[in-house]
């Protein structure tokens, strides 16, 4: 089975999740970034990383989206709606995606890519287990990650955590 290139419009909602990501980088936050995309096509809410300016590190963007799609989406609106997300969801968030019953994720970076990147910047691995979003929720389509961003997000993470070497 052939997968069918993203379309434009789906590179246009990924490159704004990674744009959120930048822009939690710049705040003082990890470098995550979430965009969800209703059945129209319509963007309907933008999420990024809070974790560090809160210090609750439940503060991931895709959970923010399922949450924010719980309230506000009735079934048959969060299967037909697509989270877009700078990396891949972690187990929480794909656990939160699935249990709200959203639909299709695209992500820019895996769970995989970000803990090799992690890995040769030294970087301990975290408390919670990487594994990739169908591990938690099999049924859902999945489509990542995109060529086109590697090195962007790579750099950030990048810095990330080049800046809290030196604040040690
Ligand atoms: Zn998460």
């Amino acid at each position: 089975m052939t997968t069918a290139p993203l379309t434009d419009a789906e590179l246009r909602h990924v490159a704004r999740a990674v744009d959120l990501a930048a822009e939690a980088l710049d705040a003082g936050d990890e470098p995550f970034g979430s965009v969800l995309v209703n059945a129209e096509g319509e963007v309907v809410r933008e999420a990024r990383n809070l974790v560090r300016t809160t210090g609750d590190h439940t503060q991931h963007p895709e959970f923010e989206l399922a949450r924010w799609a719980a309230e506000h989406l009735d079934p048959r609106e969060r299967t037909l709606s697509v989270v877009y997300t700078s990396g891949e969801h972690c187990p929480m968030c794909a656990a939160a995606h699935g249990w709200v019953g959203l639909g299709k994720i695209v992500y820019a970076h895996s769970s995989a890519e970000l803990s090799q990147w992690l890995g040769e910047l030294g970087v301990a691995p975290s408390a919670v287990a990487s594994l990739d979003i169908r591990s938690v929720v099999p049924g859902l389509e999945v489509r990542g990650p995109v060529p086109a961003f590697t090195d962007r997000m790579r750099a950030m993470h990048r810095d990330l955590h080049t800046r809290d070497r030196h604040r040690s």
